[in-house]
């Protein structure tokens, strides 16, 4: 029997997967992962897989990074976790530091969960409670971008508006005001990602205008909707969204889950517009892809809103038993070493400017809609006919057929709908892109043939 087999069985007996519809897996079994190294995962039958998704958008330098893995070994044997309710600890200290340091001037107030959905659920309620705090007591009411997403815990999920995801809990879930977004694909012919931005500022305009007094905040996916098929949109739109939320008196929630880190080419996708969130929202690659951890950083007027004495209850009583665990510090304050010792951001520069050269090519192929790229994100657009972009019927499911592909040739794939993209660990080197670029569109090739 090879060697995989055995444990797909056991595992299909007693495992449900997340994001699967299980029967899937009668044609397309789960693959079981001996080891990680770098950017290969291996299989039991010795199979490696170049993991161009870093595992869900988590790991940043390589599996396995013995950086990482020596600080958390390390750490191991001294304290694995404590309470942080009226207990504190050197990594969570010290981590919150940094994240201080490394973040927009003025987000001087770190408060922890374990993954990120938790981390929106945070910034949702500690907004709200904010004006409940300082008597704003009208404000109850959230506002998100078309096609945003950010979780699947009931509040992350209700400001989101992929309707796979959510459209089945609707009954369930807050009201909240969605406003079409900036978007770049959604471009009239003619109009540049900036244009858009623009004239998408302006529906949010009429929206503040007119529900201000009732809105907390606005929650948006700086620069790059990611869950929502790498949609990508000019940083024009945050500088105009955080001056009109300052203009109307409601909060702006950045929620760099995904994209923190370097994913955009800067550390945090906020510096390419200027901005300075009043949450911001970090997990994902946070601790390197090793644990779960999550912060949210805020300003002092937002924390001294809730700093009084106990009997006015006023305090923000929100927590989650693995809070600012030490194991996740020490990977997060690792991952952070790399970052200052090493030149990470240019790096990435010389790597992403190479996979724009490799998927350049591919802006000719009669069904990629458009190549597009922010940083480290690079996605194609498969469409069945490019005049009028008209997409390929989601019951086709021609992305699966790109990721079976790929898995036959070794690169770990996962296409959103008809969205191929890369977003691979910064350790890949140019000869691994040439690779991975040419696995996908091989895949794109058989996906869009007749005969597949
Ligand atoms: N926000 C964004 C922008 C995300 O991409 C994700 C995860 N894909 C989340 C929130 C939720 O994070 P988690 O899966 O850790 O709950």
């Amino acid at each position: 029997m090879n060697p995989n087999d055995t444990l797909v069985q056991r595992d299909l007996a007693v495992l449900w997967h997340p994001c699967t519809q299980m029967k899937d897996h009668e044609r397309l079994p789960p693959i079981p992962i001996r080891r990680g190294e770098g950017v290969w995962l291996e299989d039991f039958a010795g199979n490696r897989y170049l993991d161009a998704i870093s595992s869900w958008w988590v790991n940043l330098f390589g599996h396995c990074n013995p950086t990482i893995g020596a600080a958390v070994k390390a750490q191991l044997d001294t304290l694995e976790h404590v309470i942080l309710a009226g207990f504190t600890h050197e990594p969570v200290v010290r981590l919150s530091e940094r994240l201080v340091a490394v973040t927009p001037e003025g987000l001087n107030h770190c408060f922890y969960a374990d993954n990120g959905s938790s981390a929106v659920e945070v910034a949702l309620k500690m907004s709200f409670h904010y004006w409940q705090n300082v008597g704003q007591r009208r404000k109850t009411r959230f506002v998100c971008l078309s096609n945003s997403y950010h979780g699947e815990t009931l509040g992350a999920l209700a400001v989101g508006d992929v309707a796979l995801y959510k459209a089945t809990y609707a009954p369930l879930l807050m009201d909240v005001i969605t406003v079409p977004g900036p978007d770049c694909w959604q471009r009239e012919p003619g109009e540049s990602c900036a244009d858009v931005a623009r004239r998408r500022m302006a529906d949010m305009e009429r929206v503040l205008a007119e529900h201000a007094e009732e809105i907390c905040a606005v929650i948006v996916e700086p620069l790059v909707q990611c869950a929502g098929n790498m949609r990508m949109y000019d940083p024009l739109y945050l500088t105009l969204l955080r001056e009109a939320c300052d203009r109307h008196g409601v909060h702006l929630i950045a929620d760099e889950i995904a994209v923190g880190f370097g994913r955009t080419g800067t550390l945090f996708a906020c510096e390419q517009a200027g901005i300075r969130p009043d949450f911001l929202c970090l997990s994902k690659g946070l601790t390197g892809g090793f644990l779960p951890l999550s912060v949210v950083l805020t300003t002092d007027p937002v924390y001294q809103a809730f700093y009084d004495d106990y009997e006015k209850l006023t305090a923000f009583l929100h927590s989650h038993s693995y809070t600012g665990n030490p194991l996740a510090c020490a990977a997060a304050l690792a991952t952070l070493d790399i970052f200052e010792r090493e030149p990470v951001l240019e790096r990435n520069r010389a790597l992403a400017a190479h996979m724009a050269e490799r998927c350049a090519p591919l802006r000719d192929h009669p069904h990629v809609g458009e190549v597009r790229q922010t940083g480290m994100i690079v996605a194609l657009e498969m469409v069945k006919t490019r005049d009028g972009r008209a997409p390929y019927p989601w019951q086709e499911r021609r992305g699966l057929r790109v990721y079976r592909h790929a898995l036959a040739n070794g690169v770990l794939l996962r296409p959103l709908g008809n969205v191929i993209y890369f977003m691979p660990p910064y350790v890949i080197d140019e000869a691994q892109i040439d690779m991975m670029v040419k696995t996908a569109e091989q895949g794109i090739g058989r996906a869009v043939g007749e005969d597949v």
